[in-house]
């Protein structure tokens, strides 16, 4: 890849099914996979290894893991919430190639979403991600809330940093920051590129930005002039979060991508492709989904 290349982990399979209403067949998970699979993407988080009573909507996440025919070159990652789902992961850990491990920077979305103290999260995760290295996984932590607590507020960018800090130190080889809820704006998330920058120097530095109030690729445009070359993104615009309640999803895949060929970044992946496995979840669901480029279709300069 060049300097002008940017990474792309496609994140649906996980972020978005497990925020559907609806439970999506085992059949339609796999088939989405793999034709997104084949759009030239190079990461993908195909599902999580979560309780199944907790997130029933990735309950089959084994079988997608299992059956889908993925190309070698794609790196398959997984989320595992603790110890026992990277036990339940490597069960079949010869289908994927990256775990990753989450937890939130404030206190309160933290417990709302595991209901651990961070102290608690993280402690755990010292634990789970020198197990999955040790497996010869590549590990991604992602800290959820980086840009803003829908209940505490503001947080802040040292907070979110230190506990980034003790997962390189467990073993973490890129980080993710997450827009969870949506309250990044883009002149914040310059400075926070900025100064994550100096303080995980030769971290991967990976954005999540959702589109909660419309201004996720403005937030990964701000990402960008700041120096961060990794974006996770939704084919579709599928995903969400419970809060706010309707709130729309990530980043869609071909949103995200359409803007970063426009303005001349390579990302390997075809766009008529992603379109493609859009449109096919837009067939499943039976709804339309929120990604713009789905409806505008490519920019086509011939146009008047
Ligand atoms: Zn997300």
């Amino acid at each position: 890849m060049t300097a002008t290349a940017i990474h792309v982990r496609e994140v649906g399979p996980r972020d978005g099914f497990q925020n559907e209403p609806e439970i999506i067949a085992t059949d339609d998970k796999v088939r989405l996979v793999e034709l997104l699979a084949r759009t030239g993407l190079r990461r993908m988080e195909v599902t999580s290894f979560v309780r199944a009573d907790v997130i029933p909507q990735l309950a089959d996440g084994p079988e997608v893991l299992a059956r889908a025919e993925i190309p070698e070159e794609v790196a398959v990652s997984v989320l595992v919430p603790n110890e026992r789902g990277l036990d339940k992961a490597l069960e079949l850990r010869d289908r994927f190639d990256e775990v990753s491990v989450f937890l939130s920077a404030s206190e309160a979305h933290n417990r709302a979403n595991v209901n651990r103290s961070i102290e608690e999260s993280l402690q755990g995760l010292e634990r789970v991600v020198p197990r999955a290295r040790e497996a010869g996984l590549r590990c991604v932590a992602v800290v959820a809330t980086s840009f803003g607590c829908p209940y505490e507020g503001a947080v802040a960018p040292e907070r979110v940093f230190a506990i980034a800090c003790r997962l390189v130190d467990a073993g973490a080889q890129e980080i993710g920051f997450g827009d969870t809820t949506g309250m990044a704006n883009p002149r914040q998330v310059r400075s926070f590129f900025e100064q994550a920058a100096d303080a995980l120097d030769g971290v991967q530095l990976t954005a999540h930005f959702h589109n909660t109030r419309g201004q996720g690729l403005a937030n990964a445009v701000a990402a960008l002039d700041a120096g961060c070359a990794s974006f996770e993104s939704s084919f579709g615009e599928l995903g969400g979060c419970p809060v706010p309640a309707g709130a729309t999803g990530n980043i869609a895949t071909e949103d995200l991508v359409s803007m970063l060929h426009e303005m001349g970044y390579e990302t390997g992946i075809d766009l008529g492709a992603v379109l493609e496995a859009s449109r096919e979840a837009q067939r499943v669901l039976g709804r339309p989904l929120g990604s713009h480029t789905l409806v505008a279709g490519p920019v086509d300069w011939r146009d008047g």
